[in-house]
């Protein structure tokens, strides 16, 4: 069942569900109900229309950037690891991100709690991409919301085949488009253009992954569109609990628009300021009735507050009939400005995004992991020297190559197996050595003795440390 088509010729909002509370888009026997969504103007259109821009370049920019020699960001699958700001980040520093990842999520209940759907409606790519790239190609070919219902209603004809065609063939092109996109974000750009210039038969398995991903964004955004707000988001299911009375919504102020009713302007007795036009519906992209109460499937896009208020101003009534709003401001209670929780969560975010940004960014591009080897902890060399035996582990974050040398930290009375010597580390590769550390008796202190080393490159040194052991007594500082 369709919705109406536009001025008088508007019929009901029929959806062959009759007036109860199932999900608008879905009809009889789980049939789809397809959405026309009206198109709007207003302040609020106009906004979104800035941000969405905004955030469009943004979300196709970003893979595209380089910092230094690499991408601004990539999760580089081939090499298992994070590219970020010109520093690769590897499965061994996923503890730094931790509190990154806790503040993430405390700053989504932080935002939903105090601005509501607003992700949703603004900024998630979903929304961005079908409502701000999608939505006007269709509308460029298959004419206003009311013009496309009245054609697919009509059914098969000549002038429908074409637009369809044209429409889907250019959905298939900017679904090429943002499937390269995001495969850059995995691929980095450098493999994702490389791809796109092979012929399929060169390179199979990246042509796979570019179609996979084209026709996935395709379907998405031709077929499933609205479906995957309502249907399959798991923010949209978190809503019920991350929301309070005073959370920003978009609510309808039934005080004021009751009772609804069509009326005539001067001779509207009895009825509140809504004159039931079912403007507010007809251009809501999930299809429902904000004037019933805040629903699960509302995404906060603001459709209806500039439809709603453009109808108030031909009404010569104040606009806001529906805005954006609380329920303690809807039914005129006090509303909270300082709100506690607000606070706890703002504090919480921060300092665990401080600390996430703190290890991220002071990581060394150098970690070394020490092991004693062998059965013993030492052996004795001849009347005044014990061998210990370590393996060592170097690992070298750094985007390149790297050569090292290692020696001592402080003055000591021994020698080891890497003096005037060097060793590489590939660029994110482990290396593994043996280190066997010779000293003279004299340096043990109750049998042990800390010793630091240092590892360097020229660029860099970090030390670190190796506990020997040695014979307990015999040492001059026993
Ligand atoms: S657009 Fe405004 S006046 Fe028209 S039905 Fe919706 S709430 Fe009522
Ligand atoms: S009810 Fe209004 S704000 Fe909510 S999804 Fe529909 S048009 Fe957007």
């Amino acid at each position: 069942m369709i919705q109406g088509v536009e001025g008088p010729k508007i019929p009901p909002l029929n959806l062959g569900l009759g007036e109860n509370e199932t999900q608008p888009t879905i009809g009889e026997g789980g049939r789809r109900v397809w959405i026309y969504p009206r198109e709007t103007s207003g302040k609020k259109t106009r906004h979104r229309n800035a941000v969405a821009w905004i955030l469009l370049l943004v979300y196709l920019g970003i893979p595209w950037i380089q910092w230094g020699e690499t991408p601004l960001i990539q999760v580089d699958v081939f090499q298992f690891r994070l590219l970020l700001m010109g520093h690769s980040y590897y499965p061994q520093d996923i503890k730094l991100f931790l509190p990154g990842f806790l503040a993430f999520i405390v700053a989504v209940f932080l935002f939903t709690a105090k601005f509501g759907r607003a992700w949703c409606g603004w900024a998630c790519p979903q929304t961005v991409f079908l409502q701000f790239v999608f939505s006007p190609i269709e509308r460029w070919i298959e004419g206003r919301a009311w013009k496309r219902q009245a054609r697919d209603a009509a059914g098969f004809s000549f002038d429908i085949v074409w637009r369809k065609i044209a429409k889907h063939v250019l959905f298939l092109s900017v679904a090429f488009l943002i499937g390269n996109t995001a495969l850059a974000y995995f691929w980095g750009r450098d493999n994702v253009l490389w791809v796109v210039r092979q012929s399929p038969a060169a390179n199979p398995a990246g042509f796979g992954f570019v179609l996979a991903f084209t026709l996935l964004f395709y379907w998405v955004f031709s077929y499933f569109k609205e479906q995957a707000c309502v249907l399959i988001c798991p923010y949209a299911r978190f809503q019920s609990v991350l929301l309070d009375e005073h959370s920003l919504i978009v609510g309808y102020d039934s005080k004021r628009g009751e009772t609804r009713g069509k009326g005539l302007m001067g001779s509207r007795e009895g009825l509140g300021d809504c004159v039931d036009c079912r403007q507010c519906v007809l251009v809501c992209p999930t299809g429902i009735d904000i004037r019933k109460g805040q629903q699960l499937e509302c995404l906060a896009c603001t459709r209806c507050i500039d439809a709603c208020d453009s109808i108030m101003t031909a009404w010569k009534k104040p606009a806001g009939l529906i805005s954006y709003t609380s329920l303690s401001n809807l039914e005129g209670r006090l509303v909270t400005k300082i709100r506690k929780r607000l606070i706890v969560y703002a504090v919480l975010a921060t300092v665990l995004a401080g600390i996430s940004a703190f290890l991220v960014f002071t990581r060394p591009d150098v970690a070394v992991d020490v092991v004693r080897r062998g059965f013993n902890p030492y052996t004795n060399i001849g009347e005044d020297s014990v061998l210990n035996t370590f393996t060592l582990h170097v690992r070298n974050k750094d985007l390149h190559r790297r050569e090292f040398a290692l020696s001592f930290a402080e003055p000591f009375q021994g020698h080891h197996n890497w003096e005037s010597r060097r060793f590489a580390v590939g660029a994110g590769q482990l290396q593994t050595l043996e280190l066997n550390v010779v000293s003279h008796r004299n340096e043990f202190q109750f049998g042990k003795r800390d010793l630091k080393l240092d590892i360097r490159d020229g660029a860099v040194t970090r030390e670190f440390k190796v506990v020997l052991v040695g014979p307990f007594g015999t040492g001059k500082h026993n």
